[in-house]
Order: structure tokens, then C-alpha cells, then sequence
């Protein structure tokens, strides 16, 4: 018996064939109800006991070598059909379209806040996300005891120097102010980095926008009417702003801006927590300090300064309840956004 299933098992090993009822005569001829392995599985019956352990292993054996065999063949058979339809391929047949990606929500928004800056004449600055203490603190009128300059808030990669994972995208305005002439117009989107824990209102990693604007007679005026146009250009023309007195070490007098909600139109709703109003962003008058440490002359010139963090703006935009998300590269979240 064990002959048998040896020399049944060769014939199998050896077989091929590309037509269809070739394969098909072989699969009748092995694996039918009355096919060969068949036979010998009723067989196995007669087999003496101290022989079927061996005999039952080489059988199963078999069969499955013969079913392998027969997959095998029929999905080559396949393969070459679908190739070779007509013995050529169709040229007519519409392409398989690649799937585009999608921008990521705040690369969406950054860009349409850019855009509106750009029309008032402002330029893009770009510069290091790692800065020395000079350009991210002194330079800008921080004080020595200023509690961003502890390591609570800020990730520190040296000390002694101190060096930063920069805090705020004004170390690149405090670097255009070292090599640009006045007039300065510049708009700074960049990532920035402070020390919290993360949870769906705060993250170690966020994206600012600012925007400078250093010459002869800048007045507050000048900053309002910024304000309004940026505020109407991006949440509609019946937005409404209101500013509030606030304070940062590197502007005087120092603001926050509100807008109008655009959910409810100012009557109070869960997301404006019932106000009416939305706090977007924050600025004021460059602090004649900043101007004197960055070589400006201090007497001829006046500035503005504002900045927002763009992940608050996009939360709004399209109702993000949680900032996690935007970091998350989660394909169902990002694939939403169509620009
Ligand atoms: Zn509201």
C-alpha cells in the first residue's frame, strides 16, 4: 500500500498542464468520489494495525500534495485568462483612479490665515524651532523671574547656556527684526512647544500664526482695523470684534480679541459658553523695550504685534471637541477634511 501511495504521490508531483480540461481530467482522476486517493482511503481498512499509523500519515499526506497541486494550476490558468483575454489587453477600459489625499485641518486653516495677511501686504517668515534664551525671552522683555523661563513650562535641551524648544513663533519676528529694514510687515506660522500635560484642551505641540508690523506712525488704529478685516474675512462678513485689555511682557498697551460666535450670532450658545463672544487671539503695541533690545530706534517707530494659536481657530471652524485629534494621524478624522 505504502507503494501505491508513492507512486500515485510522483505522478502528482510531476503533473502540469494550462488546459483547463487537462486539469480537470487530473482532479477527476485523483481526487473524484471513485479517484485514486479514494480508493485508497477505503482500502485503509484492510491495512494491518502495525502499519496504519505509517500508512494514514502518508495518505493524508497525499491528499493534501494533490489538492495543493490542483489550486495551484487553476489559479495560474486564472491568472493567464485574465491577461490574455482576446489575446490582448483592453485599452478602452477606464483607469483605475489613484485615492488623493487629503490636507490636514490645520495646514487648511493655516493657509487661509496666511492668505488673508498676504492681501494686506504682509510677507511669510520662517526661522529655527530651537532658540537660544535671547530670542526667546531677553529680546522680547521677559523678565529674569518670568515663570515661562522655568523649566515647568518650557522644555529647556540645555542650561547654561540656555537653549529651547521655542515657546512662541515671536523668536522668529525677534530674528527679522535683527536683519530687516523698516518697514517690517511679516506674517510667522510655526509649531511651537510648551511643557503641559496633554489632554483635549492642552498639548506639549501647537501651531501659532503672528504677525508684525513695525514702521514711522503704526497706531493702534492700525492694529483694529487688522482685527476687523482678518476677523471678517475669516468668519464672515457680519463678524463683530471686541478688545479687551490684557497683558504680555513684550506689548504695551496689550490686548485680547473676541469675535462675535458665529454658531449662535452673538444670542449664546454651549460652544461661546453662553457669552456671545469667542476669545481668538491675543496683541497690542510692540513694547518700546522690544524695539530698543532689537536696534530699532524707539523715537521714530511704533509696531503691532499679534498671535493666535491655530488649533483653537480650527477647533471652531469645524467643531473639534478634542485637540488630541489633529496629532493622532488617524485616517477616519483626517480624510473629512477636503479642501
Ligand atoms: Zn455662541
Amino acid at each position: 500500500m505504502l507503494e501505491n501511495i508513492q507512486t500515485i504521490l510522483s505522478e502528482i508531483e510531476t503533473f502540469n498542464s494550462d488546459k483547463a480540461e487537462k486539469i480537470e481530467e487530473f482532479r477527476i482522476k485523483h481526487l473524484s468520489k471513485k479517484g485514486s486517493i479514494a480508493s485508497l482511503f477505503e482500502n485503509f481498512r484492510n491495512v494491518p494495525v502495525e502499519q496504519k499509523k505509517a500508512v494514514g500519515q502518508a495518505l493524508n499526506e497525499l491528499k493534501t500534495v494533490a489538492l495543493a497541486k490542483i489550486n495551484e494550476l487553476k489559479e495560474k490558468l486564472t491568472d493567464t485568462e485574465n491577461a490574455s483575454e482576446n489575446g490582448a489587453i483592453d485599452l478602452t477600459l477606464p483607469g483605475v483612479p489613484l485615492k488623493l489625499g487629503s490636507r490636514h485641518p490645520l495646514s487648511l486653516v493655516r493657509n487661509e490665515i496666511l492668505g488673508i495677511f498676504e492681501r494686506l501686504g504682509f510677507t511669510i517668515s520662517e526661522g529655527p524651532e530651537i532658540e537660544d534664551d535671547w530670542h526667546n525671552f531677553s529680546a522680547l522683555n521677559f523678565p529674569e523671574e518670568h515663570p515661562a523661563r522655568d523649566m515647568q513650562d518650557t522644555f529647556f535641551l540645555s542650561k547654561n547656556p540656555d537653549i529651547v524648544l521655542h515657546t512662541h513663533t515671536s523668536s522668529v519676528q525677534v530674528r527679522d527684526m535683527e536683519t530687516q529694514k523698516l518697514p517690517i510687515r511679516l506674517v510667522t506660522p510655526g509649531r511651537v512647544f510648551r511643557n503641559e500635560a496633554i489632554s483635549a484642551r492642552a498639548h506639549c505641540i501647537f501651531h501659532q500664526i503672528e504677525a508684525l508690523y513695525i514702521d514711522k506712525d503704526v497706531s493702534f488704529a492700525d492694529l483694529k482695523q487688522t482685527l476687523t478685516y482678518f476677523a471678517k474675512e475669516f468668519f464672515g462678513s457680519e463678524t463683530k470684534i471686541r478688545l479687551r485689555p490684557s497683558f504680555f511682557p513684550f506689548t504695551e498697551p496689550s490686548a485680547e480679541m473676541d469675535v462675535t460666535c458665529s454658531l449662535c450670532k452673538g444670542e449664546g450658545c454651549n460652544v461661546c459658553k453662553g457669552t456671545g463672544w469667542l476669545e481668538i487671539l491675543g496683541c497690542g503695541m510692540v513694547h518700546p523695550n522690544v524695539l530698543e533690545l532689537n536696534g530699532i530706534d524707539k523715537t521714530m517707530n511704533t509696531g503691532f504685534a499679534l498671535g493666535m494659536g491655530i488649533e483653537r481657530i480650527t477647533m471652531l471652524k469645524y467643531g473639534i471637541k478634542d485637540l488630541r485629534l489633529f496629532f493622532e494621524n488617524d485616517i477616519r478624522f483626517l480624510e473629512q477634511f477636503i479642501a
